[in-house]
């Protein structure tokens, strides 16, 4: 690592948005230390960083799990990286209507998006507070302002994340640190190829652009929000769903 390079910690960088938030930081010149929960995904990371010749390097992360992120913090520290950005990208989605929906649907999905949240912010604020310099950059979702059938779940911890961004910039704004939110429409990733073309067809009646969005046009905005640019802007949640919901 060269030491004027800020190191980004991007959750969820194998695949989809967070991939590309990886590939267009590294590009944009930071750091990447990419996340992945297992082996193949860790491969798909050391391959982005190779193909684009990016610093970096992968980690292995389960942030559902408290001791997986205790155990990031310390083999980010034995690498002395110490991420002045933070994207919190990781997520998953476990559809159904409430009257049929699982505890377990209701707990995975908060644990997944909305406490991973809180750890991993704690993790890097530390350092962040100390370069007196920080970037958080939350991803959360447009059904966290439309709401959706069928995702209480997910639209409460993505409405979660809006409230603690908000509540996290006023805590650390003195500091020189930014917090933010991302709320991306439906943009074409694995999380959303199991839409049939029914509800893709409904769904593309509801978007302005008269499109499905793309990982990049999410991964330009974090790259705005994460650059000097972007200094004075703090508890924000900037809508990227080609105008499928105007807030
Ligand atoms: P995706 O293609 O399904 O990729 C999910 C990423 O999260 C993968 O890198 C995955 O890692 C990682 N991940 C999943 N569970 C994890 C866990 N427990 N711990 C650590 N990492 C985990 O999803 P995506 O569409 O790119 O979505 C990325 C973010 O954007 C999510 O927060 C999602 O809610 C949000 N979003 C997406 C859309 C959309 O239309 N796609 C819309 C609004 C918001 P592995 O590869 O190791 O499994």
């Amino acid at each position: 690592m060269k030491s004027d390079q800020q190191v980004a910690l991007i959750t969820g960088a194998s695949r989809g948005i967070g991939k590309a938030i990886a590939k267009a930081l590294g590009e944009a010149g930071y750091y990447v230390a990419g996340t992945a929960t297992g082996k193949t995904g860790m491969d798909a990371i050391k391959e982005l960083l190779s193909e684009y010749k990016i610093k970096g390097s992968a980690f292995i992360l389960d942030v559902a799990d408290p001791a997986s992120v205790e155990r990031l913090g310390e083999e980010l520290k034995s690498a002395d990286l110490s991420p002045t950005i933070l994207v919190n990208n990781a997520g998953i989605t476990r559809d159904n209507l409430l009257l049929r929906m699982k505890d377990e649907e209701w707990y995975d999905v908060i644990n997944t998006n909305l406490n991973s949240i809180y750890r991993l912010t704690k993790l890097c604020l530390r350092g962040m507070t100390k370069a007196r310099s920080g970037r958080i950059i939350n991803i959360t979702s447009v059904v966290a302002s439309s709401g959706n059938a069928g995702q209480c779940n997910y639209s409460a911890a993505k409405a979660g994340i809006i409230g603690f961004t908000r509540s996290l910039a006023r805590e650390v704004g003195s500091r020189g640190i930014t917090v933010n939110a991302v709320a991306p429409g439906f943009i074409e990733t694995d999380m959303t190829h199991g839409l049939s073309e029914v509800q893709q067809k409904a769904l593309l009646e509801q978007i302005a652009l008269n499109r499905f969005g793309d990982v990049n046009e999410i991964a330009s905005v974090v790259v705005f929000l994460a650059s000097a640019g972007a200094c004075y802007i703090t508890g924000e949640t900037i809508n990227v769903n080609g105008g499928m919901y105007m807030g």
